[in-house]
This record gives C-alpha cells, sequence and structure tokens, in this order.
C-alpha cells in the first residue's frame, strides 16, 4: 500500500529557475516541482503544503519555528507516514537540525534541495526530491530522526554540512559518513543514531553569537556581545579545543557576566576536548567553566545552545 507524505516546499535553488536574458538564477513565481508531482505520486501519495519560497541564506530561526509549528499543525490533523521538505542547500543542515532537536516523531523527516535550478542541464531537483520521498516512504527510514537525502546518499541532521560551494554531492557527514545509500531499486540503511536530543521551543527569544577563533584574536569582540544583547557564544577553536591567549580575558567575562560559552574545534573532524593545560589550552578553558559540544559543527552547535536557552 502507498505510504502518505506531507511534502513541504520552503524555496531555495530546488524551487528557482535560470533567467537566460540575465544569466542568474530567480526565484520562480509557480514551483517548478509542481509540474513534476504526478511522477513521483507513483511512489507514495503526496499532500503538497508551500510553507515559504525563501533562499536559504533568508532562512532565520523564526521561519525555522514556523516550519515546526506548519508541520506539527499538518501532522496533528491529519497523520502521515513520513515528511519531505525541500529547501534552499545554504542553510539546509541548520533548518535540518533545528527540526531534529525540536520534534520527535517516530516517522521520518527527509530535507533535500538542489544544485543546480529546474531549468538548467544536469538539474539534480527532481531527481533529488523522489529520492527523498521514497527515504521518506521507506519503513527503515522510521526512528532514524531528522534525514537529508541528496545524491543518492542519506545523512543524519546532526552530522550533515555542505561541504562543496557549487558540488552536486556537496552534502556530506565529515567523520561519520552517511547512514544510507539510495539505489535504483532500494533503500539501505546501514547505521543508525545511537540517542536524539528533543528541545521542545515555543519562541525564539534569545540571542547566541558564534565566532571562529583566529591566531592573534584578541578579547574585544568577546567582550563585547555581553553589551549587545547576547545570551550565549559558541566558539569555533583551534584544534582540539584552544584559543589564543588573549582570549581569556574575554571568555572569563562572558562567564562572570553569566553567560553560557561554548567550544567545538574548527577542524571538521575529530572533537574538542579538554588536552593542553597551559594558558588558552582546552583544560584551561573547562576549568573556568567553558562546556564542550562534542562533534557539532559551530553552526549546530549555536543552534543546540539556542534551542537550550529558549525552551528553559
Ligand atoms: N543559495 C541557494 C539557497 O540556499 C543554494 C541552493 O538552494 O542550493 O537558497
Amino acid at each position: 500500500m502507498k505510504k502518505n507524505i506531507l511534502l513541504i516546499h520552503t524555496g531555495g535553488t530546488i524551487s528557482m529557475e535560470l533567467d537566460s536574458k540575465t544569466g542568474g538564477v530567480i526565484l520562480s513565481a509557480a514551483n517548478p516541482l509542481a509540474l513534476e508531482i504526478d511522477n513521483i505520486q507513483q511512489f507514495a501519495t503526496i499532500t503538497e503544503v508551500e510553507a515559504f519560497n525563501l533562499p536559504s541564506p533568508h532562512i532565520t530561526p523564526e521561519k525555522m519555528l514556523e516550519l515546526r509549528v506548519l508541520l506539527t499543525k499538518h501532522v496533528k490533523n491529519n497523520p502521515v507516514d513520513g515528511v519531505v521538505i525541500t529547501h534552499g542547500t545554504d542553510t539546509l543542515e541548520e533548518t535540518a537540525y533545528f527540526l531534529e532537536l525540536s520534534t520527535n516523531y517516530d516517522i521520518p523527516i527527509v530535507l533535500t534541495g538542489a544544485m543546480r535550478s529546474s531549468n538548467e542541464i544536469g538539474s539534480d531537483g527532481v531527481y533529488n526530491l523522489m529520492s527523498a520521498v521514497r527515504v521518506a516512504a521507506a519503513d527503515d527510514a522510521n526512528t532514524k530522526g531528522v534525514l537529508v537525502v541528496l545524491n543518492d546518499e542519506i545523512h543524519t541532521a546532526t552530522n550533515v554540512t555542505k561541504t562543496h560551494s557549487s558540488s552536486v554531492s556537496t552534502f556530506q557527514s565529515p567523520q561519520y559518513g552517511p547512514i544510507g545509500i539510495v539505489t535504483k531499486s532500494d533503500i539501505h540503511f546501514h547505521h543508525a543514531p545511537l540517542s536524539r536530543t528533543y528541545l521542545p521551543v515555543e519562541s525564539i527569544s534569545k540571542k547566541v553569537a558564534m565566532f571562529k577563533i583566529y591566531a592573534g584574536m584578541e578579547s574585544d569582540l568577546l567582550i563585547s556581545i555581553s553589551s549587545l544583547g547576547y545570551d550565549g557564544v559558541v566558539l569555533e577553536g583551534l584544534g582540539q579545543g584552544n584559543v589564543p591567549p588573549a582570549l581569556i580575558v574575554g571568555i572569563r567575562h562572558l562567564l562572570d557576566q553569566g553567560l553560557p560559552v561554548i567550544l567545538v574545534s574548527r577542524c571538521f573532524n575529530g572533537i574538542a576536548q579538554d588536552i593542553y593545560a597551559y594558558e588558552g589550552g582546552g583544560k584551561m578553558l573547562k576549568d573556568m567553566g567553558v562546556r564542550f559540544e562534542h562533534g557539532l559543527s559551530g553552526q549546530k552547535a549555536r543552534l543546540k545552545l539556542l534551542l537550550e536557552l529558549c525552551s528553559v
């Protein structure tokens, strides 16, 4: 029996087209994916909703929350077997992770997008949408959390990141790899996530800053955020989780003000740990009260802290 899938569009290149006059990629007045739905209905019975039509750099945590509210309302009123969301690829991993943290469904929620717009040669949008629908309709996709499907690979929202500015194989999960693959005849899962964090959130009322740490960085920018109304900060530290010594004054200032300071590594493999005891080393930071967020990228650690602060 065919599964029922809720398909929510939010915009992005997958819903855009190339303007032959200017050579620019533009938002289409009518979603070009709508023309393909009859074809995709062979894999599932689709109910379509246009949530927004935005390029993904225009997506904010408030929009992510709006999407979560819309999704939960639909699923409550008309239970479905899975949800597919089309999204611009630039911030797709952030919306996926926001939904990973703020929902706790057993049914799959699958995000997909495209690197080439609808009328470009080699456009990957319809293919990725079809793959995402097939994954959302697969029994094995249940209880795997929020997934990201592009280019025949299935990734978790927690680990996936956009690694290339233009390649169709841009979405990768550094260190962990995909948890499954899409083939012509099947959906194969070869791994499953071990655990899931749930942070129910009803409003976005806090501000979290993020800094990539660099050689020679000083404390001035860090110190400024407490007077700018920020409620917490994520630092993408060096190597195993270290910062230049000149940052200690700024970090101490924020901790004294009661702001959580979260440390991840700016390396995209490995995790931040409290190893080095020198001035600015991870051990010193941990002793000061800096919290280590193991294995998350800066942008995901930032969303997690934001949701933690907003859900208390
Ligand atoms: N800039 C586009 C966006 O994120 C890229 C894409 O969708 O692939 O909306």
